[in-house]
């Protein structure tokens, strides 16, 4: 009781999805949205929950919890996503109360914060980690991509550790036209070379951070399967989001 009740102090909710099938492939989960960002993608589709997120209602921890333990017997899973889940100090307070409730848990992170999620997954809190992989690993192209000054090594480091963990794991890129093209694509590929899966997926022109990303075309799915397709020559498995079903197996 004294986790659940300090999680809420520490942590607020200011999303809740109680039921997806598409969030997490095989699970049906529950997905909890936290407040602020370290960065300002320009395509991100929160910014109320980066820019704005004291004008935005929380919801009650103990709301969340008791709808997670409700649903125990047919919902799998917890995604903690954002925003970016570990700009919160005691996240790992948070997660522990959910574990607590039987249900596995999916951090989904910017992979700016290694040190964290190093912690969680050594103390077993996460079953699985996705990632996004923003541009390929040059301080300015990365930078280009998230509006904000990174430190490199630190989404580096993120990647060493998910990829030397034995949990499952997910890294994923949003492909904007204006930001990044197929050499990007295979660049970052053969960063995570031998990585199990990754996902690639279309910008979309709506509520973005930025209002001049509103006017970018997306990339045609054939343009982004080709861009898979050519991933897939340094990963174990490639595909479009949306598409995960048809997959494209390393061919080396
Ligand atoms: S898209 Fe970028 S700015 Fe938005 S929540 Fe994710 S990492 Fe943060």
């Amino acid at each position: 009781m004294y986790l659940q009740d300090n999680a809420e102090a520490i942590v607020p909710i200011k999303g809740f999805i109680e039921n997806s099938l598409i969030e997490w492939e095989g699970k049906i989960v529950s997905i909890i949205f936290l407040p602020t960002c370290n960065l300002r993608c320009h395509y991100c589709h929160a910014p109320h929950l980066i820019q704005t997120p004291d004008e935005l209602e929380s919801i009650p921890f103990n709301v969340v919890i008791d709808k997670i333990r409700h649903n125990r017997g047919w919902v799998d899973g917890v995604v903690v996503s954002g925003g970016e889940p570990t700009s919160h100090r005691r996240l790992d307070v948070f997660i522990q109360v959910l574990k607590e409730t039987g249900v596995a848990v999916r951090l989904d992170t910017n992979g700016t914060n290694p040190y964290v999620l190093r912690d969680l997954i050594n103390r077993n809190l996460l079953d699985c980690v996705a990632m996004d992989i923003k541009a390929p690993l040059y301080k300015e192209r990365y930078e280009q991509v998230s509006g904000v000054p990174c430190n490199i090594e630190d989404v580096k480091e993120s990647i060493r550790i998910i990829m030397g963990s034995d949990i499952e794991y997910e890294f994923r890129t949003t492909v904007c036209p204006s930001q990044l093209d197929g050499n990007d694509i295979e660049n970052i590929a053969k960063i995570i070379q031998g990585a199990g899966r990754y996902i690639l997926q279309s910008f979309k022109p709506n509520h973005c951070l930025d209002t001049k990303m509103l006017g970018v075309m997306p990339y045609p799915v054939e343009t982004l399967r080709e861009f898979a397709k050519n991933a897939s020559r340094y990963v174990n498995y490639c595909c479009v989001r949306g598409e995960e079903g048809n997959v494209l197996h390393r061919s080396w």
